[in-house]
């Protein structure tokens, strides 16, 4: 009987016995390990199958548990082989049944018949999953045409460089984040503090000249184009005020005296005099705001 507990006992000597096990002369494993010395350590084994005993033909149910011998008898590859021999409990016979790690099932060899209740795929349409021998592997119609010179070529001269790109183009990217992430977000206060300046500039005109917080100002700051244009729709429009003022003074004449001209409000601009004091910087701005008013009241007509 192998040692339960670890009582060490007053004349055990750590250096002479190294372990309680050595100093009572007895093995970890106990009782079991008694035929160590033959390969064969006594396991609790349990039927895999129904069998019949070949001494006493009585039958012998799945699941009913033996003390075995294993034994290790062979190899399949790297996979040991195992044996099993254990005694009949009905009579004094032995018999014997093994690993078969090929078909990953057990066998008996010895002493026994086995009930034959296996499931055989083959007898039934199908085909045996465990057969690795003899049968090669069925032609994988992809794999076939990878093989293909075209498809080689294609690899090579355009899938290969378009990866290399790729990779190439992500590795600039991600190689420096926080430098990158540095120069895009300069770059993002610039222009929000340009933008900013402009929407105090424009609430500024705005509010002067009562117009829509809604209204929407050209930015004719930095743009040529836009300045002449507006002046261009300015003068048209006073154009065409001058053209009436004149039909309407005709009429007049001629007697037609309720015929009345209403202009826009908005026409009277009295910011002639007060921006022109301001400067050239409310100039182009001002030109802004005639332009909208101009097509305003065209609009309106
Ligand atoms: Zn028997």
């Amino acid at each position: 009987m192998q040692g339960f507990n670890k009582y060490y006992p007053p004349d055990y000597d750590g250096e002479k016995h190294k372990s309680l096990n050595a100093y009572r002369g007895k093995h970890a494993l106990g009782d079991r390990a008694r035929k160590l010395d033959q390969g064969i350590l006594i396991t609790r084994f349990e039927l895999p199958f129904n069998i019949w005993c070949g001494t006493c033909n009585n039958h012998i149910g799945m699941g009913v548990r033996y003390n075995a011998e294993k034994k290790k008898i062979g190899n399949y590859y790297s996979t040991p082989i195992f044996e099993f021999r254990c005694k009949c409990h009905l009579c004094d016979g032995w018999f014997k049944i093994q690993t078969d790690p090929k078909n990953t099932r057990y066998v008996v060899t010895e002493g026994a018949r086995q009930k034959d209740e296996e499931w055989d795929p083959e007898e039934n349409g199908g085909y045996a999953i465990h057969d690795t021998e003899g049968n090669a592997a069925p032609a994988d119609p992809l794999a076939a045409l990878e093989k293909t010179t075209d498809a080689q070529n294609h690899m090579t001269k355009v899938q290969q460089p378009r990866l290399e790109e790729l990779e190439e183009a992500s590795e600039r990217f991600n190689a420096d984040p926080y430098a990158l992430s540095r120069k895009v977000r300069k770059h993002f206060r610039a222009e929000k503090k340009v933008e900013q300046k402009k929407r105090t500039a424009d609430d500024e005109i705005k509010n002067r000249y009562g117009l829509p917080e809604e209204l929407n100002l050209a930015s004719a700051r930095d743009d040529e184009g836009t300045i002449s244009e507006a002046k261009a729709a300015w003068a048209k429009g006073k154009r065409e005020l001058e053209q009436r003022q004149s039909e309407a003074a005709k009429r007049r004449k001629l007697g037609h005296s309720q015929t009345s001209i209403s202009l826009p409000a908005s026409t009277s601009l009295p910011a002639s005099s007060s921006a022109k004091k301001k400067g050239g910087a409310l100039d182009s701005l001002r030109s802004t705001i005639l332009q909208n008013t101009a097509r305003n009241s065209l609009r309106r007509r």
